[in-house]
Parts: C-alpha cells; sequence; structure tokens
C-alpha cells in the first residue's frame, strides 16, 4: 500500500533545532511520503533549519515572524505560487517573557500577556485563516499545547492561560472550518527537552515529577509526539477535530500514583 501521506503538502512552523517538537513531526510525515515546506524564525535559526528542511527534500524554506504580518503574508503568497494548494499545516510556536516563567503568575505584566497570547493563540487562528484559503480539498491544521492549559503547573503561568486560549480556540476552528472538511486539533505533549523548554524555571524537576508520576513510567520524546501528528495529519483522523490529544504518557489521567509507584 501507499505511505499514508503521499501526494501531501503540508506547512511545518516551529522548527528550531533537531530536538524541537515540529521536528519530530515533520520526520514522522516526511518518512510517510509528505512534501514539506519549513518556516524559520529569524537569521539566527536558518542556518540550523535549512539543513533539517533540505534532509526532507524541501525547497520550501522561508523566514517567518508571526508578530509581523507582512512576514505571514509572504509564506502563504509562495505558497499559493509554488504548490497552488496545501493539505496541512503544523503550528508549534510559542513565546513569554523568561522573566515571567518563573515566580507568580500574578505578576504577569500587560505588555508579556499581550504578547504571549499574541505568539502563542493568535498566530494560530490568523495562520488558519490563511491556510484554510489555500485547502481546496479539505485539510488539517495542528497546533500544540500542554497541560498547563488545565492544571495549575509550577512557572508556566502566563503561558498555561495562553494554552487554554488555544485549546479554546482550536475548537472555535474547527466548528468554523468543518463545512471545508479543515480539520482542526492540538497535541497536548508531555515535558521535553526543547529550546522553548529550557526557558520554563524548574523544567528538570517537572520533567522528573511527570516520569515518576505517569502511568507509563517514562518522558515522552519528538518521536512519539510525531507518530500522533502523523495520525491528526492523515486520513487515519478523517473523523477527527476539534480534539486536544494528550502525549504525555497518560500523566493527565493520574490523579495520585501508587506510593511505591517510583520504586517499581
Ligand atoms: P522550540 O524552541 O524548539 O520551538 C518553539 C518555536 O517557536 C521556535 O522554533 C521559535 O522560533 C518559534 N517562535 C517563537 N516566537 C515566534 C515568532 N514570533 N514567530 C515565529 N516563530 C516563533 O520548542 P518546542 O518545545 O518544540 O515548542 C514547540 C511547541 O510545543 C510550542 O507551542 C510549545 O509551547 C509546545 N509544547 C512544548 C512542550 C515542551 O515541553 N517542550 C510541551 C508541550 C507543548
Amino acid at each position: 500500500s501507499q505511505p499514508l501521506m503521499t501526494g501531501k503538502r503540508g506547512l511545518v512552523m516551529g522548527v528550531a533545532n533537531d530536538r524541537s517538537i515540529a521536528w519530530g513531526i515533520a520526520k514522522a510525515v516526511h518518512a510517510q511520503g509528505a512534501e514539506l515546506a519549513f518556516t524559520y524564525q529569524g537569521d539566527a535559526l536558518k542556518k540550523r533549519v535549512v539543513p533539517l528542511a533540505e534532509a526532507t527534500g524541501s525547497r520550501i524554506v522561508l523566514p517567518c515572524d508571526v508578530t509581523d504580518d507582512a512576514s505571514v503574508d509572504a509564506v502563504f503568497d509562495e505558497l499559493q505560487d509554488k504548490w497552488g494548494g496545501l493539505d496541512f499545516v503544523v503550528h508549534a510556536i510559542a513565546y513569554a517573557d523568561k522573566e515571567e516563567l518563573k515566580g507568580k503568575y500574578l505578576n504577569t505584566s500587560r505588555d508579556n500577556f499581550l504578547r504571549s497570547l499574541d505568539i502563542s493563540c493568535f498566530s494560530f487562528t490568523t495562520i488558519c485563516r490563511r491556510a484554510a484559503a489555500l485547502m481546496n480539498e479539505g485539510g488539517s491544521l495542528l497546533t500544540l499545547s500542554y497541560y498547563g492549559a488545565e492544571r495549575v503547573m509550577p512557572h508556566y503561568n502566563v503561558m498555561g492561560v495562553a494554552k487554554a486560549a488555544l485549546e479554546a480556540s482550536v475548537r472555535y476552528l474547527a466548528a468554523d472550518l468543518g463545512e471545508q472538511n479543515i480539520r482542526v486539533n492540538a497535541i497536548s505533549a508531555g515535558p521535553i527537552k526543547t529550546l522553548a523548554a529550557s526557558g520554563i524555571g524548574d523544567f528538570r524537576y517537572i520533567l522528573r515529577w511527570n516520569e515518576l508520576n505517569s502511568p507509563l513510567r517514562r518522558n515522552v520524546s519528538i518521536e512519539d509526539v510525531g507518530g500522533a501528528g502523523l495520525y491528526l495529519l492523515s486520513d487515519l483522523s478523517s473523523g477527527v477535530t476539534g480534539e486536544v490529544h494528550h502525549v504525555d504518557s497518560g500523566y493527565n489521567v493520574i490523579g495520585m500514583m501508587a506510593v511505591d509507584a517510583a520504586s517499581d
């Protein structure tokens, strides 16, 4: 049988390096025959992203800062030009000022609140609108969330609020775009050591906690997330939209692990 993603073209936004969650998803869909375009945020990341993109045979690698409408427009203009259509988008972009990813949420500044919500939530909405205009035969839009949207996690602060808004927007976007057979979903990934995560206070402790307190008793990898991403971006998930799918070793279902769990 044919690879799952044969004939599908997708845009991957949010690769910073080979530890990025976006890269885990890109690898999985590329292995199943998808043709990919990539964006990178600014020149500093260009030299990391270009070789990764080339390794997938990608011929479209463009700068994009989601706070700059002109750069977002330029990406979709290029896709219209080169491909004339689009089947899926991976949105793996988030930002909050590092200084406010420690201490209390209570002290969030207005500037950081607005910037975090703009980059981490609104950008997905505006990208979905532009992508949908290119999706002539339906499509799949995917973003990345975290359990801090649902429950309080240490130091996640304004990012938790932004992810809650992002998860709500997944549901509204799914309703808006369903008629066009465009599906909108999120993966809520367990903690993974990436560039973005290194900004979160006590991240190593969070990793250890998740490992000890999740049913699988391990942390997830970008390959774990890649597998779920492949499912949500392919026709395997043709009946799934508006969903927040946890890829977290089952951590979210646990109220409390047995006392001896850590020593098993
Ligand atoms: P990462 O640092 O590899 O990726 C974050 C990306 O966001 C980078 O490529 C960065 O360039 C991009 N970005 C930030 N601001 C941008 C802007 N203004 N314009 C364009 N791009 C911008 O880290 P990651 O952990 O792979 O993060 C990807 C997504 O996964 C994020 O949404 C993150 O919140 C989410 N997530 C991460 C974890 C984790 O533990 N690492 C867990 C759950 C969800």
